[in-house]
């Protein structure tokens, strides 16, 4: 019986709108049910964003990660937007997230599977359903897919119009990021000239000597003579896509039938994770998530029980194939330990296999005190040291890292070589839901991680 078969034999009927009989959270109600079935109709006639084929290879590649034979680096925004979509910014993410592959691929000594949170990233679930500003209270931003940011009543109201025009803006990311990934834009030897300048700076100097390592050991392998095959490799990479699936009437519609092995996939995206708010293991998303084939990730935070995860990995890898789940821990920095060894033993009793991955981000946002949303960059560095030091004691693989950053120059979390403090908050900060990395941060993170990964 093949790995496929199995899975259909074992697990209860699955059809894409299935999870409409189950409880919901965290998504709208729209308020126009014609004008929601007539996005539908023509989301589902649309064509998928990828192909069937790409999610089980990057599935195959998860599965390396599993067994410590390659490692997975995940990020992105926090929320994609209309308002900031440009090819300069997404050029700007790609270009940073490549250079942190090569640095972690330097640390790791294994190849980096690269995954943004890209071209799909659009829907939020959110702390609370309402917000009140200056004694008015009105609904939720919820993400560009769903309401907008204006604080105005008619800005909050769900649109189902929104889910073509986060389709389209989809489809136009996917494409750039496809021909950034093959047409040259991605060779190694370019990325490495990236990191020569960034380490160039007086602030980033501690970082020298690993970049200088990383360029003897390309000029090696130059003068080794890689041969044409080697040279066309490093010219290019493999770039995935992933992104919250929250907004289960989007992912429905994108959800087709893989014509190579007849099974159900989603089309809107390489990988998609569900969040620490929609985990509930009888709730609509676990339900749609089961029936696709592609890779799935489930955010773990203090709340994750070990009953609920094991229900959890029943349910979403019945077959337990390697690289069908990642377990994202974002537990906080200084909480890794009281929570991320009651997980791991429920992994071991059930026998699972996962890839272990850490969000530093989601357990260490704070207020600063000039009232912004911020992240420390100190406490997102400890929140990564706790995740590898709790896999070295146990004995198990920290298979990656899952960032929320940008290419741009921002300043949204505090920190860092070229240090943003809470007064400098104020001056570029332009994320729509959590606070990002900006692209400074960003590497300096890879060269942090990477020196962990060394030791
Ligand atoms: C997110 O990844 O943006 C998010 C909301 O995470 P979590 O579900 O872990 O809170
Ligand atoms: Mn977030």
């Amino acid at each position: 019986m093949t790995q496929e078969n199995r899975i259909t034999a074992a697990t209860p009927a699955w059809d894409k709108a299935g999870w409409r009989a189950y409880p919901r959270v965290q998504m709208p109600d729209y308020t126009d049910p014609e004008a929601l079935a007539a996005a539908e109709a023509q989301l589902r006639r649309y064509p998928p964003l990828v192909f069937a084929g790409e999610a089980r290879r990057l599935r195959d590649q998860l599965a390396e990660v599993a067994a410590g034979r390659a490692f997975l680096l995940q990020g992105g925004d926090c929320a994609e937007s209309f308002g900031e979509f440009s090819a300069d910014n997404l050029r700007d993410t790609f270009k940073v997230l490549l250079q942190m592959a090569v640095v972690l691929t330097w640390g790791a000594q294994l190849p980096v599977v690269k995954v943004g949170r890209m071209a799909g990233q659009f829907a939020k679930p959110r702390s609370a359903p309402t917000e009140v500003v200056g004694g008015v209270e009105l609904p939720s931003y919820r993400g560009d897919i769903i309401n907008g940011f204006d604080f105005t009543p008619e800005a909050r109201i769900p649109d189902p119009q929104r889910m073509l025009a986060a389709y389209t803006q989809a489809a136009a990311s996917l494409n750039l990021l496809r021909a950034f990934s093959t047409g040259g834009f991605a060779d190694m030897h370019r990325v490495q000239s990236w990191i020569a300048d960034f380490v160039g700076g007086p602030e980033a100097a501690k970082y020298r000597d690993i970049a200088d390592r990383i360029r003897d050991a390309m000029a090696f392998m130059q003068a080794a003579g890689v041969n044409s095959d080697t040279a066309h490799q490093l010219s290019k990479v493999d770039f995935y896509t992933s992104h919250e699936a929250l907004l289960l009437e989007y992912e429905e519609a994108l959800a087709r039938v893989d014509s190579t092995t007849g099974l159900p996939v989603a089309g809107s995206g390489h990988m998609i994770w569900i969040g620490d708010r929609t985990r509930q293991p009888d709730g609509a998303h676990v339900e749609f998530c089961r029936g696709v084939q592609n890779p799935i990730g489930l955010k773990c935070g203090p709340s994750t029980t070990a009953e609920d995860l094991k229900v959890l990995m029943a349910k979403l890898n019945p077959a337990n194939e390697a690289g069908r789940l990642t377990l994202i821990a974002r537990f906080g920095a200084g909480q890794v330990g009281d929570h991320l060894p009651r997980l791991i033993a429920a992994v071991r009793q059930e026998g699972a296999n996962v890839v272990w991955s850490c969000d530093p981000m989601h357990g260490n946002t704070i207020k600063s005190a000039t009232g912004y949303k911020t992240r420390p960059f100190d406490a997102v560095l400890r929140e990564v040291r706790e995740f590898f030091a709790i896999h070295k004691a146990e004995g198990t693989i920290p298979g990656g890292v899952h960032f929320e950053m940008t290419g741009k120059d921002v300043t949204e979390c505090t920190g860092g070589v070229r240090a943003v403090t809470d007064e400098d908050l104020s001056d570029r900060y332009h994320t729509a839901c959590d606070p990002r990395l900006n692209a400074s941060q960003s590497l300096e993170l890879a060269f942090l991680v990477a020196e962990e990964l060394r030791a």
